[in-house]
């Protein structure tokens, strides 16, 4: 992954002389700011990132505006954005959420299909993907936030409106219904909330949210369930495990794979009767680092890693009903200003290709430096591997796990409930190391993940 990260970013370079060299052939013919919709330039945006928005390259974006310098735009500058004839004002864009159709997005837009099909260049208004960057017109109404209603029967517009004590007219614009006075019973209409739900998904699937929005290699996923129905549902080719969390929620934490394939990954949900939603999800490289390693050769046999992935994949795979943990969770040592390695890294042991990876965060210590129990939790599994060394996971309910590595000692037995910040062991150097420290891990869903997430986050 390291390898195509490197090759992408080349091409990156390449695309920017290129731009360079025409900005400087076509600096001598730039004319007066053209006229068009306009975009606010944000801080973190680059004309390259704005250009990917719009789908508008970054040649014509600095034409058009007299940019000579691709790399001098600043937070506050207003761009004209060319490609979008006949169109004015101020131009924006959110990630689509999961769950949406584009018209489920035009109605909270306050644009016609058509138009935001335009100004989002879709060519198949069936693929959206959750995570796709949807551009907009600020200010041109619509409901940003909504809530699906089912009428009843007999109602009136006018009796509706009173009930939910909001303007008939806007009730009656929003759902496109104009010169209506009846609704037909059980017809379903948009509302505006204070909730923010995915408007568009089959009611069978009450409500449904995906956040974030896309999905980040080694980052955790949180989707939640509003809803009569008991919903199933899998993440690619990985099952969701769905864990019941009230009489009409439920939800599921995904770790997503460190070496997962960056591009669209498909998010299948199906209730008990057969019914079934799909929807493509936007899945983001993370920009992993490399490191080449030496370790014992028997540490690298697949006679001796294989059992041992097994065992601790059949440990990280039961899921407890229960959440046993609360809030964010501690560092598992007192030493964490700076670390040995981070998780996600691109490995090369013994000269090998770039073919493993770091799948925790590893802190210094050494072995009269405790070794802390990041989240309250039953201890799972603590015992002598050949790889991992002395190891302890703990099971923190809901199919969250930690792990400890390489530890000199160990002090819990399994089936003993730990709370955060507890002494387990200490560290230590035994198992596949190069020298004494702590290995930790965070699994979510049968995925180890990135590990700081889970410090700097609270989930769900
Ligand atoms: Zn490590």
């Amino acid at each position: 992954m390291g390898a195509a990260r490197n090759r992408y970013n080349r091409r990156v370079r390449v695309g920017v002389v290129l731009v360079v060299f025409s900005l400087l052939t076509s600096s001598a013919l730039a004319t007066a700011q053209q006229d068009g919709p306009v975009y606010v330039v944000e801080a973190g945006d680059t004309l390259f990132s704005i250009s990917q928005i719009f789908g508008t390259p970054v040649e014509q974006l600095a034409e058009a505006n007299n940019i000579e310098d691709p790399s001098a735009i600043f937070p506050g500058q207003t761009l004209v954005i060319p490609g979008y004839p006949g169109l004015a004002g101020t131009l924006q864009f959110d990630p689509v959420r999961y769950g949406e159709t584009l018209g489920s997005l035009a109605l909270r837009y306050g644009l016609g299909e058509d138009q935001l099909g335009q100004l989002n260049r879709v060519l198949n208004p069936q693929r959206l993907y959750s995570g796709q960057p949807l551009v907009y017109l600020e200010g041109a109404g619509g409901m940003p936030t909504s809530e699906r209603i089912s009428t009843l029967r007999g109602q009136s517009m006018l009796e509706l409106s009173a009930e939910l004590g909001i303007d008939s007219w806007r009730l009656i614009n929003g759902n496109g219904i104009e010169g209506r006075r009846w609704l037909v019973t059980g017809e379903l209409m948009y509302a505006p909330g204070d909730r923010d739900v995915t408007i568009a998904l089959p009611p069978e699937f009450g409500s449904v949210t995906v956040s974030p929005e896309s999905a980040t290699q080694g980052g955790t996923l949180t989707i939640q369930f509003e809803g009569p129905n008991q919903i199933t549902g899998r993440l690619g080719d990985r099952p969701l495990q769905v864990i019941v969390a009230g009489e009409a929620s439920a939800l599921a934490l995904q770790g997503i794979h460190a070496l997962a394939e960056p591009g669209l990954v498909e998010l299948e949900l199906m209730v008990d009767d057969g019914t079934r939603y799909s929807q493509p999800l936007l899945l983001r490289a993370a920009g992993y680092g490399q490191e080449f390693l030496q370790v014992p050769p028997e540490t690298l046999d697949p006679a001796n890693t294989q059992p041992e992935d097994e065992l601790i994949a059949r440990v990280v795979n039961m899921v407890t009903p229960e959440k046993l943990w609360e809030g964010k969770f501690v560092y598992p040592s007192t030493y964490f200003e700076t670390f040995p390695s981070f998780f996600g890294t691109r490995r090369s042991y013994n000269g090998s290709g770039f073919i493993y990876y770091h799948t925790g965060l590893d802190l210094f210590g050494s072995s009269s430096t405790p070794v802390l129990a990041s989240a309250r939790g039953r201890v799972a599994f603590s015992n002598l591997l050949t790889v991992r060394g002395n190891a302890t996971y703990i099971d923190h309910g809901w199919g969250i796990y930690t792990g400890y590595l390489h530890q000199s000692q160990s002090l819990v037995e399994p089936g003993e409930i730990v709370t955060a910040g507890q002494t387990i062991g200490y560290v230590g150097g035994t198992g596949r190391v190069t020298g004494a420290h702590l290995h930790w891990e965070v699994w979510v869903g049968g995925v180890p993940v990135d590990p700081l997430n889970w410090i700097q986050a609270e989930f769900p």
